[in-house]
């Protein structure tokens, strides 16, 4: 951090060598909040070895000047942790997989990396009083603990984990509210409404329009989905992603959950909230505001814009990403998601408007659907049979607390294992 001396008029002397008085750097210094805020940023990226992590600390390591990687966190991948904590000299590491714990320790024994195991220790270490933001790239419902620990230490979050809001998008919020804390998203569709809605506080949103590339199978009818395979599914045609989204991509899921946390980001109700499919994924997402105006974000689709942004909000930084450029796209098209094939948007809908557990539910069955489809127990139209199940059978409740949505998460991963377990294969394609 920059340490700025007090200033007295009795010391109104050259500062550092330079020809400008104290008094006149911190002028500058409070009127460039570029250099103010960023300077040294710690950041933990919970997630570190995941897509989204591995690029956030492309983003890092091309700042290092702004932000330093202060925590990163692994679920297994510790080879890649061990690789990561070498390059950018953490504070501390985390390994969620306590078989690999002695291996990484062993691995950086002769650096000052700190070695720590278990989710216990991310909910620990994430309060730690010298880190500014956490950003939060782990996969599913495991998010949600260390978000909000680290949200009432009163940390600022970068939010890539989705099913945080999700699954309790109502306390998530609440709590950030109350704490003073910003969710900054890095999900790139609401990355994109939140850059349309920069200098737009006081104007009212009519509905936002969230775009979808339509993923691999866009078009294609319900007789074709129903031998599609694991790896048909985990071609992405526009963005390079984990498995989990990959999936989601295809079955609409991912917009589904989208959808629930565009609500809870801005503040919306089920419907000021449109999906439209654009192919070439080149516009993020548009807000239309009460007076008809539509704003677009767009740019070519890389995951480093949104978290560089995350990072450097309110502020844009310079950086060498690759250019948009119009002449390569000379057809922007858009079409009517449809949610007759592609059921999981139309559930996820109906969770949003049910509220309550029922976004908690749908997140859970889709964890474990997407898992059985990954590990071949089902095909891809059963991921959407599951969830369907998951929420006719499991206890709705109107108003959960924190408890609720543990044990909501927990039932529904039972009820759809079993259902998985018990139902024969083709019975599950459809
Ligand atoms: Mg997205």
């Amino acid at each position: 951090m920059i340490c700025i001396p007090k200033c007295n008029p009795a010391h109104e002397k050259q500062y550092f060598g330079s020809n400008l008085t104290i008094k006149q750097f911190n002028n500058i210094l409070s009127s460039n909040k570029a250099i103010k805020q960023f300077n040294n940023k710690n950041i933990a990226i919970l997630g570190s070895t995941g897509s989204v992590g591995t690029q956030s600390l492309e983003v890092i390591g091309n700042n290092p000047e702004l932000f330093r990687a202060f925590l990163l966190t692994a679920q297994s991948n510790a080879d890649l942790l061990i690789a990561q904590a070498l390059q950018f000299d953490p504070e501390y590491v985390v390994i969620c997989d306590k078989s690999k714990y002695q291996y990484v320790k062993d691995a950086l024994s002769k650096t000052t990396v700190k070695v720590l195991v278990g989710i216990e220790a991310i909910i620990e270490t994430v309060t730690h009083p010298d880190i500014h933001i956490v950003l939060t790239a782990m996969v599913g419902f495991a998010g949600l603990e260390p978000t909000i620990a680290a949200i009432k230490a009163g940390k600022d979050i970068a939010l890539a984990n989705k099913e945080t809001l999700v699954v309790a998008g109502e306390l998530v919020t609440g709590l950030a509210k109350k704490h003073g804390v910003k969710i900054l998203p890095v999900d790139s569709e609401h990355s994109a409404i939140f850059q349309c809605l920069a200098g737009e506080e006081n104007n009212k949103i009519e509905k936002i329009i969230l775009t979808a590339s339509g993923g691999p199978f866009r078009s294609r009818s319900l007789t074709y989905l129903e031998s599609v395979t694991r790896e048909d599914a985990l071609k992405h045609p526009n963005w390079v992603m984990g498995a989990k989204i990959t999936i989601d991509s295809a079955s609409l899921m991912n917009k589904g959950l989208e959808v629930i946390e565009a609500k809870w980001l801005f503040d919306l109700n089920a419907n000021q909230v449109d999906v439209i499919v654009h192919p070439q994924s080149v516009i993020h997402s548009m807000v239309q505001f009460e007076d008809g105006s539509i704003k677009a974000q767009m740019g070519l689709p890389d995951m480093k814009l949104p978290i560089q942004y995350a990072l450097t909000y309110p502020n844009r930084v310079k950086n060498d990403f690759k250019r948009f450029d119009f002449v390569n796209y000379p057809n922007l098209t858009f079409e009517k998601p449809d949610t007759v094939t592609f059921r999981n948007l139309a559930l996820a809908f109906e969770a949003l408007k049910q509220g309550g557990n029922m976004p908690c539910i749908i997140n859970a069955a889709n964890e474990i659907a997407v898992a059985g489809f990954l590990n071949k127990s089902i095909g891809f139209l059963a991921m959407s049979t599951v969830i369907e199940q998951c929420m006719q059978q499991i206890a709705y409740r109107e108003s959960p607390d924190l408890e609720d949505y543990l044990n909501t998460d927990k039932e529904t991963r039972i009820f759809a294992q079993n259902l998985i377990h018990q139902m024969p294969l083709k019975a599950l394609q459809f």
